[in-house]
């Protein structure tokens, strides 16, 4: 293998392999996304798991933002990086005990140093899982009876099957993690007693509180919180709905209240055939659609926001409709209407603009109303943080919006005590909570003195013969295979994951960005074989002065023509120009160039963090 003398920057790296860079734990998408391209799929589980306990979970929901920098996504549409990272992750059977990344981690011998964590959430448990392999003893205070914080309290089961949230959970438990449950910090223990029995505590309580709406009517019997009632109907209670229900809100809450909403609804329709066996269950089912497809039982979805801006996800928005919900955009709520304090309907007015001129959501409306007649409206509007458990401790603070207030490592106002996920952020995401969890891992260490050294190998491998897959180019994006709309019942999961040619295809899709031409300017002769050639037309030979105004350029023109290319004569000496966005890697210029000025070369980067 030969490799280069030149060491690519780090800014180099991070601008030419957009999914790592753009993955808050900088997962090596491109890599896992090849591998399984070629049939290597341990290497493939390997690599997806490596930064992340719970690549499982997340192979299923995550917010993947490694989807919409993928510079495919610029040519037709993105790698399916989500889909792929499940098919990596169910090709090993974790639960009999087989998962070749455990058998990598070993924890660290014991430091005497105990860490209390508030919240069973990704974000406690991440951190959990990191100090527990640094030889600290961790014991997690949470106050639902389940592990798993929204992935179990908010996300249904038709997105994320529960058997997943207690594999990964178990396999945190098992590095010697203790889990209290139902332990609620602020009534079953103290903060300040948790703060003496313990060297350093980290809040992970997550935003578990829904925002209320304040609009006459909203105290009618009938109107729910969105977040109450996903936690209620997640951990098994049972909630009333009426035939119609309206549900307010444009992001995804909204979405999964939607969907759980409109599966109870045919719940109700079904009790009496399930009293009769699983047989008999066919006919009620079908009964209870043929009721929703004919608008006898329906769900709204009321959103102030057009489709375009709904913040939730497209494809959820799409399924939600698949499923019988009707999606009203451009209408906000105005008043609860009802009959002796029950809810009888929503009056709506239509919404002209969501954002004002400087972007802050400042909704405006016009003097259209209407009614949408309802008996139920649940109210998923956002969420917030219940910080009663801090009992009045004065050393931790609280910004204006609600949320701890942290300095960079994630330490809050009181030493020893650290902040993370959503009640450190507000609302986000599960991969930045994964992300914190590492963080604050991280800071504990270091609040106790440990030290931590990162080392980074970064090079050029340079390839004789490059090729890409035959007619990698042609694939289509692979669609998800979904289920059927009319077995969409109760905790049937919805997605039903890429099948073996499935996730080959969408592998060999990989435009494998961290491999490039690299142009030696001392051997080019500027014959234009390599423009003429290309076939995505993103090689451009310009005369030089016109990359004037561009500093990156100027320096090295300065460097070898001494003046800047403001002060060349034109005509003296010519460039190549290349857009990368559009660059598929093909390697033809590299075969056409008659003085091997261009060389395909793969950037390789090696991180390693010794903690001691
Ligand atoms: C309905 C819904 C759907 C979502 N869908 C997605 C999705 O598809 N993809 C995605 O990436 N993100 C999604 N999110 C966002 C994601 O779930 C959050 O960003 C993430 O869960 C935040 O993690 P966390 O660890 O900070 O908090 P949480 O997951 O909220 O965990 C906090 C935990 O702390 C516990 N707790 C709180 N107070 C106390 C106390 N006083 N004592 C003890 N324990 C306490 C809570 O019971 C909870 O278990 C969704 C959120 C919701 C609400």
């Amino acid at each position: 293998m030969r490799y280069s003398v030149t060491v690519p920057d780090q800014e180099y790296f991070d601008r030419n392999i957009p999914c790592r860079t753009a993955c808050p734990i900088h997962t090596e998408c491109g890599r896992y996304v090849q591998a399984i391209g070629i049939s290597q799929d341990e290497e493939a589980y390997l690599l997806a798991r490596a930064p992340n306990p719970f690549a499982y979970v997340l192979g299923r929901i995550c917010a993947h933002p490694c989807e919409d920098a993928c510079r495919r996504g610029k040519i037709d549409e993105p790698i399916a990086i989500c889909a792929l990272k499940r098919y990596a992750t169910e090709r090993h059977n974790l639960g009999a005990g087989h998962d070749p990344a455990r058998k990598r981690l070993t924890p660290a011998p014991k430091r005497g140093k105990k860490v209390a964590i508030v919240g069973a959430g990704v974000c406690g448990l991440t951190c959990a899982h990191d100090l527990a392999l640094l030889g600290y003893s961790v014991e997690v205070f949470e106050s639902a009876p389940v592990p798993g914080g929204m992935l179990y309290l908010g996300i249904p089961h038709f997105r994320l099957p529960r058997e997943i949230i207690k594999m990964e959970v178990d396999n945190i438990l098992a590095m010697g993690v203790t889990l209290h449950t139902r332990m609620t910090v602020g009534r079953d223990i103290s903060f300040s007693d948790l703060r003496s029995q313990f060297d350093a505590v980290l809040l992970a309580t997550g935003l578990n509180k829904g925002r209320e709406l304040n609009i006459p009517g909203a105290h009618l019997a009938g109107v729910y919180n969105g977040i109450d009632f996903l936690i209620n109907v997640n951990l098994g209670y049972e909630i009333e709905l009426g035939k119609r229900v309206v549900v307010v809100g444009g992001g995804n809450v909204a979405i999964d209240v939607a969907r759980a909403a409109v599966r109870l609804v045919q719940e109700t329709w079904q009790s009496g055939a399930a009293e009769s066996g699983a047989e008999s269950l066919q006919p009620a089912l079908d009964a209870a659609r043929m009721a929703l497809r004919s608008g006898a039982e329906q769900v709204y979805l009321v959103s102030l926001e057009s489709r375009q801006q709904m913040p939730a996800w497209q494809s959820e928005v799409h399924e939600a409709e698949h499923e019988g919900i009707s999606v009203d955009n451009g209408w906000g709520p105005k008043e609860v209407v009802g009959t002796d304090g029950v809810v009888t309907g929503l009056k709506v007015r239509a919404c002209v603009s969501v954002f004002d001129e400087n972007g802050r959501f400042n909704p405006a409306f016009s003097d259209e109303e209407k009614v949408i007649p309802c008996d139920t409206v649940v109210l998923a509007i956002g969420q917030q943080a219940d910080l009663s458990f801090l009992g009045g401790d004065s050393e931790v603070q609280v910004t204006p919006r609600g949320i701890l207030k942290i300095d960079e490592n994630l330490m809050t106002t009181a030493p020893g005590v650290f902040a993370g996920g959503d009640v450190a952020f507000g609302p986000r995401v599960l991969v930045e909570a994964v992300a914190n969890g590492h963080r604050a891992a991280r800071s504990i260490h270091v609040h106790f003195h440990g030290k931590s050294t990162k080392t980074v190998l970064s090079r050029f491998r340079i390839f004789n013969n490059w090729e890409m897959p035959r007619g990698f180019l042609g694939i289509p994006r692979q669609t998800m295979p979904v289920l059927p709309a009319n077995r969409r019942i109760g905790i049937a999961e919805v997605e039903l994951g890429f099948d073996e040619a499935q996730g080959r295809a969408e592998g060999l899709r990989c435009l494998k960005c961290q491999v490039n031409t690299i142009f030696d300017g001392s051997k080019c002769i500027l014959c234009a074989g390599c423009v003429d050639i290309c076939p995505e037309n993103c090689l451009r030979l310009v005369d030089l002065t016109q990359v004037q105004g561009d500093e990156r350029y100027d320096a090295l023109i300065r460097s070898r023509y001494g003046v800047s290319a403001a002060e060349l004569p034109a005509g003296q000496a010519g460039a190549i120009i290349k857009n990368e966005e559009k660059c598929i890697r093909c390697a033809l210029c590299a075969q056409r160039c008659p003085t091997h000025a261009i060389t395909m070369e793969a950037l390789e980067q090696q991180e390693r963090e010794v903690f001691e």
